[in-house]
């Protein structure tokens, strides 16, 4: 409604009706169909190429199950599924016009015509279109999701056989594969209905796109072959992450064996559409498929990464004749234990351009990483610096702030986020400082409202709002925000009366089902909201929520509410991050690492508006070098050694005194993070926090300097680089007034 530029004339309409829009739009699922940033990163991306009228779309599988819904239990974590369809979803429409095949097993044969796939199992996928609106241009763009869909006759020999039932209960086999999300975020689960999925999306994505070269006048028939020869220029195939990397060999199997292409033709046209986003470093986290799967359910594309590999080190060793160590280092295939492919290998291989999500991050790839391949093809690096949309993220979610702002620079803002930097004249003016604390504390207010409303936890609005919220993983160290609790709880108990900067610290996220330390954390963290919360010592100054079932949703009504956002990850370890992005766009103010893009944030606001601490990444290179233990620190700094006793002894947990032990072995012999490494200048930096709070004419000076510098992350910004350097086509925004608008 707000791209279409209808909100207020639905709103009113609702009215007449004697409706409630924010009732209406509670009842709203949110379509779950991401584990975190990446996929809302997707999202964001699908809003700004819409906005800057490009001819693109949205790729992804129609899952039946999103990601899981998080109740808090007792303190735990516990899954429900996500059966968002279950009312139906009014916003698509099915395209059964546009059904398309899927093969999957079969064997390879030689034909005098080529190699062919025969023997394949046969899954429909099933096209759904949702609209994606641009803000005020009146474009429409698609984003097309591929449900599973059984064929007619699947299980046919059950039919003759006569066992009908089972045979009709089989057709659920085939349509398993769109059934559900798998939850985990930055970890690779080689399991074969993962791949299976994968392969779903791909092979369904460029038949699409070939049906739709093959109807343009670029693809003209020649007799019967296509002219594939301006392919590349009018197809972009962008690979968000790995994930879909097997659309380089099947775009490779559909030249060669279907469309009868010769090898190289065919790869100068794969290499040329495709281009690869790398969105993480950690080694858990990089998809390597074992070939054994991979020869079971797609022997053909099997074929074609060996080959394709074969090339490629055919020409690192005329690059490198002899460096053995670099071919093996360098290869797709690694032979070391179970046979596996690594995706990232391959992606980079078969793209033209690959890319990072963050300045430091794309330094990372190319001098760790993928240091090899930097230096066979430089060129080929990139950085694109991640970016949020405006539109949800501000102008959506934070109407007070947004009409602040309009009143003050104008109502262009949301499709020219530089012209926020304008707002920098006014960071020190009293009135506007008193205006944009007042808009901060009404968004503190309506969020205690929800807190107190649906969870029944009452919180101090005046209290400093101190949010961590993002997926629960090691890497993202809310242990070490949980470390901070810990303190200002010993201290608050050691001296009741000393001065004190009363907080709300609120820690959300889920931790993927699998992951057994991810979970702890989040029962630490309950452990330690029961203690503290229910203290009379500790009354007003402190209070700890666990802010259940993080999604986009709940995420809209957070960022808002923020005085402070947590973005505290090892350097080098989250590869851009967004989250910080949109606290910084709605005036929260940051305590972060020089990690991600939270480097170039403290870069385009000045080190005086953000609190930053911590090791650089090449001080964590250093400390990893030197080797670390955790005990020096722990035995250094008494106020580490009570909190990790506390942790370990069931301090928290006094009914299973053992419950936190290993937590507490985490942190004291197997932290690949460093958490308490970098305790001390954390605590030195939230004291600053406390410090500056005090302070409200500063605060509010700061972070109306985070608003103005925000302008960097639109990811229009980022958008439009992806077109200009990686797709070859100017994006424009042009202002365009819908033809229904006002009616
Ligand atoms: C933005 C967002 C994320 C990503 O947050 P990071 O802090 O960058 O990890 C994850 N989940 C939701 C619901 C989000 O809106």
């Amino acid at each position: 409604m707000i791209n279409l530029g209808i909100q207020g004339a639905c709103d009113e309409a609702l009215y007449q009706l004697g409706l409630d829009i924010e009732e209406l739009e509670d009842l709203e699922e949110d379509a779950g169909l991401g584990n975190g940033g990446l996929g809302r990163l997707a999202a964001c991306f699908l809003d700004s190429m819409a906005t800057l009228g490009l001819a693109a779309y949205g790729y992804g599988i129609r899952y039946e199950y999103g990601i899981f819904a998080q109740k808090i239990r007792n303190g735990e974590q516990k899954e429900e599924p996500d059966d968002w369809l279950r009312y139906g979803n009014p916003w698509e429409k099915a395209r059964p016009e546009y059904m398309l095949p899927v093969n999957f097993f079969g064997r390879v044969i030689d034909t005098d015509e080529g190699k062919k796939w025969v023997d394949t199992q046969v899954v429909f996928a099933m096209p759904y279109d949702n609209p994606i609106p641009g803000y005020g241009n009146n474009v429409v763009n698609t984003l097309r999701l591929w449900s599973a869909k059984s064929p007619i006759d699947f299980n046919l020999k059950f039919f003759n056989d006569g066992d009908y039932i089972q045979a009709v209960l089989d057709r659920n086999l085939a349509e398993n594969i769109s059934r559900v999300l798998y939850p985990n975020d930055n970890f690779f689960e080689g399991k074969e209905l993962r791949l299976k999925q994968e392969y779903f999306m791909c092979a369904a994505t460029l038949q699409d796109i070939i049906r739709r070269y093959k109807a343009s006048k670029f693809g003209s028939r020649e007799a019967v072959r296509t002219d594939f020869k301006h392919f590349p220029d009018k197809v972009a195939i962008q690979l968000n992450d790995t994930h879909p990397s097997l659309a380089i060999p099947e775009l490779m199997r559909i030249l060669i064996d279907v469309e009868k292409l010769p090898w190289d033709e065919a790869f100068d046209i794969t290499t040329r559409a495709c281009a690869y986003t790398n969105h993480t470093v950690l080694p858990e986290a990089l998809e390597r498929w074992p070939v054994s799967l991979l020869q079971s359910i797609l022997p053909r594309h099997l074929e074609i990464i060996y080959h394709i590999n074969f090339l490629f080190l055919e020409k690192v060793k005329e690059k490198y004749p002899g460096d053995m160590d670099r071919m093996r280092r360098m290869s797709c295939v690694e032979e070391e234990g179970e046979k596996r492919i690594n995706m990232a290998h391959l992606s980079i291989i078969g793209s033209h351009a690959v890319n990072g999500v963050a300045a430091l991050h794309s330094e990372i790839l190319k001098n760790d990483l993928f240091k090899l391949f930097y230096e066979m093809e430089p060129n080929k690096f990139q950085n694109k610096t991640n970016g949020i949309t405006p539109r949800r993220w501000l102008l959506l979610c934070n109407p007070g702030l947004s009409d602040i702002i309009c009143e003050k620079i104008g109502d262009e803002w949301p499709v020219h986020l530089d012209q926020l930097v304008a707002l920098k004249k006014w960071a020190k003016d009293a009135n506007f400082q008193r205006i944009v604390g007042k808009v901060k504390q009404e968004n503190k207010l309506r969020f205690a409202q929800l807190l107190e409303k649906e969870y029944g936890v009452k919180v101090n609005p005046s209290s400093l709002f101190d949010i961590h919220v993002k997926r629960i993983h090691e890497y993202k160290r809310q242990l070490l925000n949980c470390l901070h609790i810990i303190t200002l709880y010993n201290r608050i108990k050691k001296d009741p009366t000393a001065k004190f900067t009363p907080r709300t610290i609120m820690i959300g996220g889920k931790a993927a089902p699998g992951y057994h330390t991810a979970k702890q954390i989040i029962k630490l963290i309950c452990a330690v909201a029961n203690v503290v919360n229910n203290d009379p010592i500790v009354g007003d100054k402190l209070k700890v929520i666990f802010l259940e079932n993080y999604r986009v949703t709940l995420a809209e009504k957070i960022m808002p509410a923020a005085d402070l956002s947590e973005q505290i990850s090892t350097a080098g370890t989250e590869a851009s991050g967004t989250g910080n992005m949109k606290f910084m766009l709605n005036g929260a103010l940051t305590i972060g690492t020089m990690d991600g893009a939270n480097v170039e944030m403290a870069e385009e606001m000045g080190l005086d508006n953000i609190f930053i601490f911590g090791m650089t990444v090449e001080q964590v290179e250093e400390l990893k070098k030197k080797g670390y233990n955790a005990y020096d620190y722990y035995n250094g700094n008494a106020d580490i050694k009570q909190c990790v006793d506390q942790i370990q002894g069931g301090f928290f947990s006094p009914s299973n005194p053992n419950e936190f032990k290993g937590i507490a072995d985490i942190l004291l012999k197997y932290d690949g993070y460093y958490t308490l490494a970098d305790y001390a200048d954390y605590i030195k930096a939230q004291d600053k926090v406390s410090a500056t709070y005090q302070n409200q004419g500063k605060w509010l000076e700061m972070a109306i300097n985070n608003i103005a510098s925000s302008g960097k992350f639109s990811s229009d910004r980022t958008i439009a680089e992806y077109a200009r350097e990686i797709w070859g086509v100017e994006p424009s925004w042009e202002k365009l007034p819908s033809p229904n608008a006002g009616n």
